[in-house]
This record gives structure tokens, sequence and C-alpha cells, in this order.
């Protein structure tokens, strides 16, 4: 009898970034029959694209597949880029979040960019003004056959920012316009990859090292070295040792720009290096106080037991959490194993990443969403091949490629960032929970203002909770006071930005060459713009959203989609001159300060301050080093730092954000206060709060003030459970939208439709339009899901995504978010 040898397989099953949601079957030339395995990348064909897609298995002739089947194009990883482990995240994420799980592997897989690359065109200001006026005069030539290339391409990139490469799909003669658009000053390039995020934070350093010359006769003639890349080799080959790239510009026009390419083709070696903000002294550890001590023991335990287990580290601000961390990762790297921490993506800054690098030299890897792709291919390569055991990362970093996990850290656990807003819309938290009880790991999750979610989960004793109730050093907690600025507009008959108590603190504090922090939750100098005869407030053009009015550039911007125009001299309905600013913004707090504070040396830290070379951590290390005595800002002053000097945290406006339509914005508002609270007094010298408000008997501001967790937590848990929101749901947003308003409204009551009457255990909330109804240019209606169970609420979701599916509606069209952080 014959028995047929297996053979090696023939076809294997890719999971592609399209929003169909199966895997498809291709076949495998022969020379890649051995190499191909489950976890590696590949590149296939599919229509008349060629698209990137994760191997989710081979199999051999026992399943054979059409015909028709065509053969994949290319192996891109010799190893698998996602291993067994998280191959199975992958899956849950895709089923939880109800997201296609090609698209969920592509978001875990890091290097995408490494194929990739492009340039991103937007409109300078005047490319907007332009466009603005092609607009207006839009409606009688939409979008015409025959419409002007260049008035296609202005009027695209009006609504966002684009790449090459869609614009060469959609624009005639792409190249020549976006050239000749380019010469005028309307667009701007940048690279996809280069400082996509202004909190880059010059985190890190560049170093660069000379490799070697192409090779001549290579089989694949190479193309040629451009004149900037052939510059910087033969630099690099005269000077031999590792150089800044960043110091190299000096010397070698374009040299960053050339680095990344010449390491492409491996003729430099690129290195990251942290970058501390200012060289720090060798710290020993501290040693652990009581409290420290014993939250330390249980992780300990827990990590020697080799079990799953959740602990919430509940500790007040400067309660010294961040040395519990550290000492538990030294524990588990004990232990041989390795240890992530995820931190927010702006509390990865240099002097948090100094201290992990100094405490463990040469093991440590930082992954930041900010960083380009050759960075980061580079450091998780080095997680992956062990060396570095210790990996520090912003949300997407809960998918690198640790081996032999043994502890997850999630600092600032309550910290919105953690939720990525697009599709696969997952929370990092919730993903590393997963991810260490699948890898029977110990996930810690540290807050001073842990989210209800959280602190509901300790109580029920689903995670365990480990207590810091007091400050390091028995620091006292920062003394606050509540200002209630309707007492104080009775008492001075004026509409001040600042009370008389917080002017003379501030005061007080420059006297005594103390600095002071002063937060006010918005961008901008005023925060609307509106006419005093007919009350009409200036909207967005694309978004059913205000224009917020920044001086310094002289314009009214949109927050949402970065849309902006010139202030009208007249009101735009009714003709009148009396334009009116109003609504407070941080710009204009900077700017009263200046009136109030002559001689001070003020410093702003928002969105619009940290750009270009004023960026993130010159501005706080600059503060931090004494070089200014006040500190102006948004949300981003009142995270984490630790800046010993301040004693004085003044909070302009408490009201921003709490009458938001959103079940969570008393927890916000009840964070964001308590965070601030604990920039104050962190040093020898004790500090104070002063909140000014006009809700003074709110409970998020009352508990707040009084450094309050647990009567917040009280308080807002019975809210939610009066009216049946997490966790006492599980919550999905189902969001239909489309530049069709009818299209998005018959849509989303199709849906309603199909939930009524509402499927057993479920609640249905909507259809109605969205509390931003509009944005971007596309109309937004909503339905809320509450169901008994989680499961419930999985097949109505699966019901809905088939529904669509089957109505052949365009997939991007409907948006499920699962666990939403934010309802608008
Ligand atoms: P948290 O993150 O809880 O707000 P940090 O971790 O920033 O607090 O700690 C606050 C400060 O206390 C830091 O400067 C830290 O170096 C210091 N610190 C932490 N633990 C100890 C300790 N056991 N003894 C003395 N100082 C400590
Ligand atoms: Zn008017
Ligand atoms: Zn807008």
């Amino acid at each position: 009898m014959s028995r047929e040898i297996p053979g090696p397989p023939l076809y294997c099953d890719v999971s592609l970034p399209v929003p169909l949601d199966q895997p498809f079957t291709y076949g495998m030339p022969e020379t890649l029959r051995h190499r191909v395995q489950a976890g590696c990348r590949v590149l296939a064909p599919f229509g008349t694209r060629t698209l990137t897609g994760v191997v989710i298995r081979t199999h051999g002739n026992e399943s054979q597949p059409s015909s028709t089947t065509r053969n994949i194009l290319r192996l891109l990883d010799e190893d698998p880029v996602l291993d067994e482990e998280l191959l199975r995240l992958g899956r849950w994420i895709a089923e939880y979040y109800c997201a296609p799980l090609g698209e969920t592997f592509r978001a875990m897989t890091p290097l995408s960019g490494e194929i990739r690359r492009g340039r991103v065109y937007s409109l300078t200001k005047s490319g907007r003004d332009v466009a603005r006026e092609l607009h207006l005069g839009a409606d009688e030539q939409a979008g015409g056959p025959q419409s002007d290339p260049v008035a296609t391409a202005l009027r695209m990139l009006d609504a966002r920012p684009l790449s090459a490469s869609y614009l060469k799909q959609k624009v005639a003669n792409a190249t020549v316009v976006l050239k000749s658009l380019e010469k005028k000053g309307l667009v701007e390039t940048e690279d996809t990859t280069a400082d996509r995020d202004p909190l880059r934070a010059a985190a890190v350093r560049l170093r660069i090292e000379f490799l070697g010359r192409p090779q001549e006769d290579t089989p694949d003639t190479p193309p040629k070295l451009t004149k900037p890349e052939r510059e910087l080799l033969s630099y690099l080959e005269l000077h031999p040792g590792s150089h800044n790239v960043a110091d190299l510009e000096a010397f070698v026009a374009k040299s960053s720009m050339a680095a990344r390419s010449l390491a492409r083709r491996r003729l430099v070696k690129l290195t990251v290096e942290p970058m501390a903000a200012a060289p720090e002294p060798i710290r020993a550890p501290h040693q652990l106080n009581p409290h420290q001590q014993a939250a330390y023991d249980q992780i300990l335990a827990a990590l020697h037991r080799k079990q799953f287990q959740t602990f919430l580290l509940q500790g007040v601000t400067g309660s010294g959490k961040t040395e519990i961390y550290l000492k538990a990762i030294e524990a588990a790297l004990a232990l041989g194993r390795s240890a992530l921490m995820l931190v927010p993506e702006i509390g990865l800054t240099p002097a948090v990443a100094g201290q992990f690098y100094q405490r463990f030299p040469g093991r440590v890897a930082i992954l930041h969403s900010a960083f380009h792709d050759t960075e980061r291919a580079q450091e998780w390569r080095r997680i992956r091949s062990g060396e570095a055991a210790v990996v520090v990362a912003t949300r997407s970093g809960v998918f690198a490629p640790v081996g032999n996990l043994g502890l997850i850290i999630v600092d600032e656990e309550h910290d919105q960032s953690y939720k990525q807003q697009e599709t696969p819309r997952y929370h990092g938290r919730d993903v590393a929970v997963m991810r260490a009880r699948n890898a029977q790991a110990v996930v810690v999750l540290g807050s001073a203002t842990p989210s209800l979610e959280s602190r509901y989960n300790a109580e029920s004793g689903k995670y365990l909770r480990l207590d810091l109730p007091e400050r390091i050093e028995r620091r006292p907690m920062p003394k606050v006071e509540l200002i209630d600025m309707r007492q104080e507009f009775r008492e001075t008959r004026k509409q001040g930005t600042f009370s008389r108590a917080l002017i003379d603190a501030v005061t007080a504090r420059l006297d005594n060459g103390e600095q002071s922090m002063l937060l006010l939750n918005r961008r901008g100098f005023s925060s609307f713009v509106a006419c005093r005869s007919c009350g009409e407030r200036i909207e967005c053009a694309n978004c059913s959203v205000t224009l917020t009015y920044h001086r310094r550039d002289r314009r009214m911007l949109c927050h949402y989609c970065n849309y902006s125009e010139r202030i009208p001299e007249r009101c735009p309905k009714c003709d009148s001159e009396y334009i009116q600013f109003l609504g407070l913004g941080s710009e204009r707090v900077e700017d009263e300060l200046h009136g109030a504070f002559p001689k001070a040396r003020i410093a702003r830290l928002d969105r619009d301050a940290v750009s270009g070379k004023h960026d993130y951590e010159t501005i706080l290390s600059a503060f931090r080093h004494g070089e200014y005595d006040i500190l102006v800002g948004t949300q981003m002053i009142a995270k984490g730092h630790d800046i010993p000097n301040v004693t004085l945290v003044g909070v302009v406006s408490a009201d921003v954000g709490l009458s938001l339509p959103d079940f969570r914005a008393a927890e916000r508002t009840f964070q964001l206060l308590t965070q601030a609270g604990g920039r104050a007094g962190r040093g020898e010298t004790p500090g104070i709060v002063l909140i000014q408000t006009i809700n003074p008997d709110h409970y998020a501001i009352r508990c707040a003030a009084a450094q309050d967790y647990q009567a917040f937590y009280n308080k807002e848990i019975e809210f939610r459970r009066t009216m049946t929101y997490p966790p006492f749901t599980a919550l999905a947003s189902v969001m239909v939208h489309g530049r069709d308003e009818e299209a998005a409204i018959s849509r989303s009551a199709a849906l309603g439709r199909l939930l009524q009457p509402a499927p057993e255990g479920v609640r249905v909330l909507g259809p109605a339009a969205a509390a931003m109804a509009r944005i971007k240019n596309e109309y937004r209606y909503q339905m809320l899901l509450k169901a008994a169970t989680r499961k419930r609420l999985n097949q109505i979701l699966v019901e809905l995504r088939r529904f669509a599916a089957a109505e052949k509606w365009n997939p991007t069209s409907l948006a499920i978010d699962v666990d939403p952080m934010t309802l608008l």
C-alpha cells in the first residue's frame, strides 16, 4: 500500500486589511512553501491592488481551493511578526471590538510603514483661503468630470491632509498640480512618518554609523544615491564613529532624510538613544516606605505564583508609584521574565525614559507612536530578540513582541489616550489585561484617580486594590480652595479672568521665587466668535462646531478638522459690524497674565504652543529649571509632571467640559482637577490649589477640592447605576456617517428598525443626530446600545455589521465603538 508523503503546504490563508471579515486563500510559489508560517506578513494581490496581509495558517491539499486561487507575491518576514500569543490576542480584539481581523492585525504590526511610506499634503493658510473661495463657488460646478484638477485638489485638501498616493488616484496630473501648488505656497508637504506628533518631544536622539558603500554588482541594481545620500556617506566615512543625526544637518543638507533612506539600504546603522532632559545624577533606588513596601510585597508574591492577577494600585499624587513599578520590573527580570509598561501618549518624556534607562541599562526599549519607523523597527527587533526585556511604550506598545511576559504595568490607567479612536477601537488597558491573562502574567493598573470601571472591578473582587494613601515623606496634600466666581462678580462687579485671591496667590509666589501653574483646558484665545446684533455664532464650514479664535494666527480655527478662516469684518448673517470674541482660551489667559504681571516670566503649554522648535519637552524642562515663573496650559500641564518648586496650581475655570453631553463629563472633570492639584507642593514647600468655578456645588468639583476620591466614586457610581451606564451595562456606540445627509439618516433609521422591537437584553437609544451632528463634512447619526451582557451586545453588533455588509454600505460609513470613552 502506498502512502502519500505529506509535502510542504501549498496554500495559505491570509488576513488582509480590508473591511471584509474573512481570510483569503492564496497559493504559495514553490520557493516560499517551506518559509511561510502563520504570523508572517506577505504581499498578496487583491483585485487590482497589492496588499500586505498576515498569514493565519498554511495548509496542504486537503481542502482544494478553486482553480482561480492566486499566488502570494512576496514573503515579507522570515520569522513571524505575530507569534501564537499575539495572533490569539488579535482574534480576541477583532471579536470584542467588532473590528475586521485584517485591520486589527495591521494595527498590531508596527512595521507596515517600512513598506508604505509616502508624503502627505496639506493646505497652508493661504491655501485654505483659496480653497474657501472655491467652496463658495462650488455649488454650480460640483465635481463635474471636466472640473479643474487644481480646484479639485484644493477642495479635497481643505477637508483633510491627504497622501500623495491617494491624490494621484483622484486628481488628474497630480504630480504637476501639487508641485505648482507647493511653489505658490498653497500646499505644504511632510514626510508621513516624521514629526507627526508635536509631542515627539526630543525624547530620543538618533545616532548614525557608517556601515559600507553600496555594492555595484548586486543582481537588482540599487537605485542611484541622491546627492545628500552621497554626501552623508562620504562624511561618515571620513569621520568614523557614531554621530548625532540632528547635528549633521550643519554639514550635510537634508541629512536626516538621507540617513533614513541609507539605513533602509543598510549602508548606515541608526540607533535610538535616550536623551535625558538634563544629565540625571545616578540615583540609588529609594528605600520603599511601609505603604510602598506592602503594595510591592503583594505584587512580588503574585509574580512568584506565575499566575494571572490584576492589581489596581491606587496612590494619591506624589505617593511614589513609579518606584513600585521599577521594583516590580526588577523582580520580574530576576525571575527571568520580561516586563511591559504602558504610559499615556504625553507621559513618555525623556525624564521618564531616563529613569528606566538608568535602572536597567541596555535592557530597555522605548516605543512611542511618534517615533520614526526606522526607530520603531529597531526597537521592535531588540524586543523580539529578547535583548530588551523592559519595554516602555504608548498605547500600541501593548502589541510589542515581548516574549516570556511576566508583568504589565499600565500607568495612569484612567487616561483617555489609551482608547484608540479608529478601527480597531481597542482600549490599551483592557487589551493589556487580556494579554496578561493569556500569558499568565501580573498586571498593575496605577492611578491616583482610577476610572470608575477599574475601581468597580476592584470593589467586586475582580482586581486586587493596593493603596498608597499618603504622599512620600508624609508631605501634606495641597490645600485646596474653591473660588465662587459668581460671588466674585457680585463683590467686584467685574467679569475678570482672575479672582483677587488668585492674583494675590500668584503675586506671593513671584515674591518668594516659587512657581505657579495655571490650568485652563481650552485652546485658543476665544472659544467662539459671535455677532452681537443677531447672536450668530461662526461655525466651521465642515463641522457643526464653532470656530475658535487664535490670535497668534489672526484666524479662526476648527479644532476638529483644522479648517480656518479670517475674522470677518461683518457678520456673515446680518452684516452688522459688531463681532464679538467670547469664551476664554489658554492663549488669552497667557495674554492677560502678561498684563497683570508684566515682570513675570510666563510660558504656555498647549497644542498650539507645542509645535516646531518650541516643543513640549523644551518648555517643560525650561520651567523645571526655573526659567519661567508661571506655566499656563491645557490638560497637558496636569499630567504626571514632578516639579518640586511649584507651590501654586490655579484652575482658571473648572467648568470647561463639565456640561458636555457625555456621561463621563463629571469623571473627567474630577480626574483633571485632582491631577492638576496634584502638581502642587511636591517638593519641600507645601502647595495650595485655587479652583475658580461657577459650579462650586457640583460634586465633581467639590470632591476634587476635598481630594476625596472615595466620595466622588460613591456619588458617581450611583449615577451610573441609576442611569444604567458603564460599569453597569455593556455599552456600544453605533455611528452611521457620510457626506450625504439623507443617506446617513435613512441608513441609521434602517439599523434602528432592525432593532425594533428591542431584542431581549438590550436597550436601544436613538438613532438620532450625534451631539456633533457634522464633522469633517460628514453627517453623523448615532445609536447607543446598552446590553445586559457582553455576549448579547456582541451578537447584536455582529448582526448590524452583517446587515451593513449585505446592503453593500461602504464599510467605513458604519463606526462601531465598544466601550466608548466619549459619546460626542
Ligand atoms: P506618583 O507617580 O505616585 O505621583 P512619583 O512616583 O512621581 O509619585 O514619586 C514622587 C516623588 O517621590 C519622586 O520624586 C520620587 O523619586 C520620590 N520617591 C518615591 N519613593 C520614595 C521613597 N521611598 N523615599 C523617598 N522618595 C521617594
Ligand atoms: Zn449678525
Ligand atoms: Zn471643522
